[in-house]
């Protein structure tokens, strides 16, 4: 071993720290299938993309929604349970609300004070879109811009995920798209522990109220909370989960996309597949999944 690390290994440890931090991994563990896991990590250097200029994907046209009568049938994927589940579930506790709706759910959050989140936010960030939704996106929690407006999703990354949205042939308000946290952590940080149990009641009203075919978790927050794990993303992104009888697909964040638009193309096979399950039309062929749609 030598006693300093070289310039070149120093680069390489710095772009995949900064990798970790960007899908939100900030404290690590031993794991000895880590080098089964190792290729996602092998990826382009980081450039920082315009997210206007980078439509997701590039090659292939938006994608058409059929018409009634089309022949998409709705694949029914395989879906697995992580092998992790944790002794207490945050989620077990909460009793079902009768008649839940999520106007019911945003009365009851009302000018929320439940956690520390309350005395640095601007507008609580309750989420966006159709109540009816297919699909849900779940983030991490509100940042600078969605904090000023109390629109999730609206700042850089916002406008990146629109571009997915609508590269899948949906409108922003065809689905819905809410956080883990409805407050915006100051500095953006991680939502706490403590933060995430006392607003996850109302996000898990949210999904159980709008009860969509299928969650998208975006990033490692979103996913580790609802799947209650503390594995990185990468063991699980891609793969069809199990939330509580529903479909649940995680993915890389777009802010981490903002960073890493080699990843787009992960993230795009990903889409295609719940694509497949909502029944919407999927290009088959290089231009909608095996390219890099940056
Ligand atoms: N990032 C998130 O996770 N959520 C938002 O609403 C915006 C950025």
């Amino acid at each position: 071993m030598p006693d300093r690390l070289s310039t070149a290994l120093q680069d390489k440890l710095s772009k995949r720290l900064s990798y970790y931090d960007d899908i939100g991994i900030r404290s690590f563990y031993r794991d000895r299938f880590f080098a089964r896991a190792a290729p996602v990590l092998e990826q382009a250097p980081v450039s920082i993309p315009n997210p206007q200029e980078e439509p997701l994907p590039k090659t292939s046209p938006k994608p058409v929604l059929p018409p009634a009568a089309s022949i998409t049938v709705p694949v029914t994927p395989k879906v697995s349970v992580l092998p992790i589940a944790p002794k207490v579930s945050l989620f077990d506790a909460l009793n079902k609300v009768a008649d839940d709706s999520l106007l019911k759910i945003r009365e009851d959050l009302g000018e929320c004070t439940r956690c520390k989140l309350h005395t640095t936010r601007n507008k609580i960030v309750f989420g966006d879109g159709s109540a009816k939704a297919d699909l849900v996106f779940v983030g991490e929690g509100p940042g600078r811009d969605e904090d000023a407006q109390g629109l999730p999703f609206v700042g850089r990354a916002g406008k990146l995920l629109t571009q997915m949205i609508e590269a899948m042939g949906l409108q922003r308000k065809d689905v819905y798209i809410c956080n883990v946290v409805k407050c915006r952590p100051p500095e953006n940080r991680l939502p706490e522990p403590d933060e995430i149990k006392t607003c996850s009641p109302y996000l898990l009203r949210q999904l159980d109220a709008i009860d969509p075919k299928v969650i998208v978790c975006l990033g490692a927050c979103s996913a580790q909370t609802l799947l209650e794990t503390n594995r990185g993303i990468s063991h699980f992104r891609g793969q069809w989960l199990d939330f509580r009888g529903r479909k649940l697909m995680a993915t890389y964040h777009p802010a981490y996309l903002l960073r890493n638009p080699a990843a787009k193309a992960d993230v795009w096979k990903d889409l295609q597949k719940v694509m497949a399950v909502l029944g919407l039309e999927v290009k088959k062929g290089k231009s909608a999944g095996t390219q890099n749609p940056s």
